[in-house]
């Protein structure tokens, strides 16, 4: 399949997620690394959000919670290009009401190569990434031949 690039700027448009259970270790995270994280645009479900508001005091683009569609709605966001960096501290040892929405995510994810931190390790190694504040160009494959699979076949 061919390559098509999507490009970011300096200025990451970045997605911030954490079960109920990790939202402790992404407030740390987010606390220790906020001068970094005022840098870019940042978007959170919804108590995510709020609570990372609170400690950061950074306006954050609040969606819907995540059982109430917020998941969904940073998959929505990833698919149109409105996304370029995900930290998703989901939880390994609870099982989740929406987890066909976090799975969703996650490979909406992989589907548009947009970087995924699932841990704070991951999370700092991308943080700390000279790539944040650089242009970066995503490649995505061309999924046009998939888009046009039916040409043809439709009687
Ligand atoms: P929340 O959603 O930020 O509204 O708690 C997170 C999630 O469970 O996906």
């Amino acid at each position: 399949m061919n390559a098509k690039t999507i490009g970011s700027g300096p200025r990451k448009r970045i997605a911030l997620v954490a079960h109920d259970n990790k939202k402790k270790d992404l407030l740390e995270w987010a606390r220790y690394n906020r001068d970094l994280l005022a840098d870019h645009d940042l978007f959170a479900t919804g108590t995510t959000g709020a609570r990372l508001e609170e400690t950061l005091q950074i306006p954050i683009v609040k969606l819907q919670s995540g059982p109430l569609g917020g998941d969904q709605q940073v998959g929505a966001k990833i698919a149109e290009g409105q996304i370029d960096f995900v930290i998703f501290f989901w939880d390994p040892l609870e099982a989740q009401p929406h987890d066909p929405d976090v799975k969703a995510l996650l490979r909406i994810a992989v589907v548009w190569n947009v970087p995924v931190a699932c841990n704070r390790a991951s999370a700092d190694f991308m943080i700390s990434s000279p790539l944040m504040v650089s242009p970066y160009e995503r490649s995505v494959p061309d999924y046009s031949n998939y888009r046009d699979r039916m040409k043809g076949k439709e009687e």
